[in-house]
């Protein structure tokens, strides 16, 4: 019996690499292609048009729920090619570029909205190899990306069997309630959903779980001189703090944890009577995160008894984490892994992201995230991206698309 089981578990582990074996040799043949090496011809071609076009689109400030601008330019562009373009509830522009013979059904999201506020006026600068703008890299640098991959598409005359479908969606920074409603409304429809959200060298095949909260301490406070006990709210919050890091956090599956601000009193000679803490608690497994929360309330507790004061939770957000099972296993992931390896990055996969590649997968979806340039200061007024590599992160996109949806024949 033992014999045959490891026989048996030798041929799945053979069959595995053979499948992965003939995955990237399939992904090699499309790259080889004379159609795919026109298509990246194209991008190397259009290296200036590309950069001026990624420009124009990010100078166009587009805060959550205010993306209307932005979109109305983008639709201009992709008037010039053949796709079906509509809008949905959520003012998601959505461009269908027809498949020839059913095959799978490929969506590309790439986020319209950034974090800046309305009215910021938005002005590039190029030097030193690099691009400076808020919002060049997050997530303009893949909407880009995927404008250049259907021109070039559409100039090498590339046709693949399945649909490909670009998702420029709405509201990502703020709740994803773009890719949620497109992801509900287009479940059982989408066989692969790639978000290229950040990201360059490698992919993520899960989301991670992300809970904020702002603990409180709330004591009676009075003048530094006032008789004690009770104490200052900050004696628990000191202690809390430092039972808080002796915590057990887990890297597999991946957890962090982080207290990052915290305050007192508003002045030297007062005691606090509220002092309060954040904490950053995410993790790719919902049960680790909850087993958290669970550990962080009762040594809250305990601190606030122990100190005669209160305690109070605030939680300022929770998205739960989004793993699908198998999805490590999907042809999605295998496809991703041989292009970036076919495109020379290696290795590709990593750890999980938080984008609206979560949606996705909340919806049972197999999803990746991915992106087609490295860039710095992402959120910051100092956002900046590298110019040359994105010529090559957007090859690897349209080998993606192309290995993704398949080539026609
Ligand atoms: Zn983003």
């Amino acid at each position: 019996m033992r014999l045959i089981l490891s026989i048996l578990s030798m041929f799945v582990i053979l069959s595995n690499v053979f499948s992965q074996q003939s995955i990237a040799d399939q992904v090699k043949s499309v790259q080889d292609d004379p159609r795919v090496k026109a298509a990246f011809d194209h991008i190397d071609k259009d290296r200036d048009a590309i950069l001026r076009e990624w420009i124009a689109i990010t100078e166009i400030n587009a805060p959550s729920k205010q993306e209307q601008e932005r979109a109305k330019y983008i639709e201009g562009l992709l008037r010039k090619h053949k796709l079906e373009i509509r809008y949905d509830s959520a003012g998601n522009l959505i461009a269908t570029r027809k498949g020839t013979d059913g095959g799978p059904v490929t969506v590309f999201d790439a986020h319209m909205d950034t974090v800046f506020q309305p009215g910021l006026k938005i002005k590039a600068t190029v030097r030193d190899g690099r691009v400076y703008a808020p919002g060049i890299g997050d997530d303009t640098r893949n909407i880009e990306a995927l404008l250049a991959t259907i021109r070039a598409l559409d100039a090498a005359k590339i046709k693949t069997k399945g649909d490909l479908v670009f998702v420029f969606t709405t509201d990502e920074e703020a709740g994803m309630t773009g890719a949620k409603q497109y992801t509900k409304d287009n479940k059982g429809k989408v066989d692969y959903y790639i978000a290229l959200d950040g990201g360059y060298e490698g992919f993520t095949y899960a989301g991670i779980g992300i809970n904020w909260y702002r603990h409180h301490f709330i004591g009676p406070g009075g003048h530094t001189r006032s008789r004690t006990p009770p104490y200052s709210a900050t004696l628990p919050l000191a202690r809390a703090i430092a039972r808080i890091y002796e915590l057990k956090v887990p890297t597999n599956p991946s957890s962090n944890l982080n207290i990052g601000m915290l305050g007192g009193s508003e002045v030297v000679n007062a005691k606090a009577s509220d002092a309060w803490f954040t904490v950053d608690l995410r993790s790719t497994n919902n049960d680790v995160i909850a087993d958290l929360e669970k550990k962080i309330a009762l040594i809250l507790d305990e601190e606030a008894k122990r100190a005669g004061v209160t305690v109070k939770t605030d939680v300022i957000s929770a998205s739960p984490a989004a793993v699908l099972p198998g999805n490590r296993e999907s042809n999605l992931v295998k496809i991703a892994e041989a292009v970036h390896r076919a495109m020379g990055f290696d290795p590709p996969i990593g750890n999980a992201g938080s984008n609206n590649s979560s949606a996705a997968l909340l919806q049972g979806i197999t999803s990746i995230s991915t992106g087609a340039g490295p860039c710095s200061d992402s959120h910051a007024l100092t956002e900046n991206c590298e110019i040359e590599p994105l010529y090559r992160g957007i090859k690897k996109i349209l080998l993606l698309e192309v290995a993704l949806a398949g080539l026609d024949q």
